[in-house]
């Protein structure tokens, strides 16, 4: 056991999350000390940090990150940064230093982030630039949760379940009733939206006359033509997906769906709990062909239980030759309330070498066959302390995806288990608006719920 004794600070926390993506979390303990000069009886495994009582929390951290790296032998291509959000976090910089060089300068010198995330950085917010030059927050998103699934994941954190249909039925009228409340208030306000997004759960797990009936009550509601807006709905399981469902998407104006694979090989698809094979994704992409989609978004998972680099080449090869246009490379987290968590907590600290070679590797295939990263996060417990990254051809980004990771802009949650925030340009600050996970709490409580949808109009 560490023992890590940090002078002059306030809150170990980030520290600690620091630790983390070098130590497992019985490895070591961070512990925040006040005293003059730094000096303190050490035992062997313990260390003191900032001896000279700096008040610079990235020097500390800097000094911090050195220590864990000579200790454990490895570096991390982030760096000091621990959040969620480094792009957010390089345009802060790109606004203190005033050019792209700069903002590279200040992310490798203040938090010692790698050439190779920078230049992905980089890539990302050039994109970015190019594409959307308005002001984010004089528009706002619209996200409608559909919190059911046909099986659960073994890696899913989600509050998404299986449920009766007659629950679903519960769920779906009581959501008509917020999706119109909530019109009207945007419109009593004068809310204008500029990307709308049905996700989950699976939003496909609805039936083709309930998905119709979304549609058109969020077009009426919110006074939207669904073709004349970036409206996107997750298709996610391609066991959800029927020729009459995506036949009422496509009558309807939506132009963007979602068929996740996660893996092309069907024993990781039953070891990870889907209740579905690759072949069910083949078809799924085949009968979407056949609409036209404008955009069909695939996820894809580096680090699968039991996957090896050539699986996941051939997940991506085959996907490419599937058609997606839009592909989400993500590192697995392992998640608290997650199976995977519970049965191996530490799945995520194994192979992460092998996971940052297929990370790597969908960077370069990707680069080949014409497509652009346009959005990045990172989460908590991710393999090899990684990151999800976006990648499109060109103008086939999600301007929802880059929005909800800019932070700029409100975003109207519906239903249950999405985040909705108020965003207040005055002050560049977000308010978040309480919003429940579970579908029955949302049932059982809904006047509450509904209720709540006027804390997006309090200034
Ligand atoms: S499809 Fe997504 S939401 Fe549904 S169980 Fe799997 S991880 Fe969870």
């Amino acid at each position: 056991m560490y023992r890590f004794y940090i002078n002059n600070i306030s809150n170990d926390y980030h520290y600690s999350e620091l630790a983390r993506v070098f130590l497992a979390d019985d490895e070591f303990e961070v512990i925040g000390i006040n005293m003059p000069g730094g000096r303190l009886p050490l035992r062997e495994g313990s260390f003191i940090i900032n001896r000279s009582g700096s008040s610079d929390r990235d020097e500390i951290k800097r000094e911090f990150y050195r220590l864990l790296s000579d200790i454990t032998g490895r570096e991390s291509g982030w760096g000091t940064l621990t959040g969620v959000r480094p792009l957010k976090l390089a345009y802060e910089m790109l606004r203190e230093s005033g050019s792209l060089s700069g903002m590279e300068k200040l992310l490798s010198e203040r938090y010692l982030v790698s050439e190779e995330k920078i230049s992905l950085l980089r890539e990302i917010a050039e994109y970015q630039i190019s594409v959307l030059n308005d002001d984010p927050s004089s528009v706002a998103g619209l996200y409608i949760g559909i919190p059911f699934c046909p099986t659960r994941c073994e890696y899913c954190a989600f509050a998404s379940t299986v449920a009766p249909e007659e629950d679903i039925q519960e769920y779906f009228d009581n959501l008509l009733r917020e999706i119109s409340y909530a019109g009207s208030l945007a419109k009593e306000h004068g809310t204008v939206l500029e990307s709308i997004y049905i996700g989950g759960g699976t939003p496909t797990t609805l039936n083709a006359e309930q998905l119709g009936i979304m549609i058109d009550a969020v077009s009426e509601s919110f006074s939207v033509d669904p073709s004349d807006i970036e409206f996107t709905i997750e298709a996610g399981r391609p066991d959800t997906i029927t020729a009459d469902k995506l036949g009422v998407m496509k009558s309807h104006g939506i132009s963007r769906i979602s068929i996740n694979p996660q893996s092309m090989k069907d024993e990781t698809l039953r070891r990870i709990g889907r209740d579905h094979t690759a072949e069910d994704i083949r078809s799924g992409y085949r009968l979407a062909s056949e609409y036209s989609f404008d955009v069909i978004n695939a996820d894809l998972i580096a680090g699968l239980p039991g996957e090896d680099e050539a699986d996941f080449r051939d997940t991506l090869e085959e996907i490419l030759t599937l058609g997606a246009n839009n592909i989400t490379i993500h590192t697995l987290s392992v998640k608290r309330g997650s199976r995977l968590r519970e049965n191996d907590p530490e799945y995520y600290r194994r192979d992460t070498d092998k996971v940052a070679a297929m990370v790597g590797y969908a960077r370069k295939r990707l680069r080949e066959a014409g497509f652009v990263p346009y959005y990045i996060y990172r989460q908590k417990h991710q393999m090899g302390a990684l990151e999800n990254v976006g990648y499109c051809r060109p103008g086939k980004h999600s301007i929802y995806n880059i929005r909800i990771m800019e932070e700029k802009q409100t975003i109207i949650a519906l239903g249950a288990g999405g985040i909705g925030k108020v965003y207040y340009p005055d002050e560049d600050r977000l308010e978040r608006v309480a919003n429940v996970n579970n579908y029955k709490v949302y049932n059982e409580r809904f006047d509450e719920i509904l209720a709540r949808k006027n804390e997006y109009y309090q200034s």
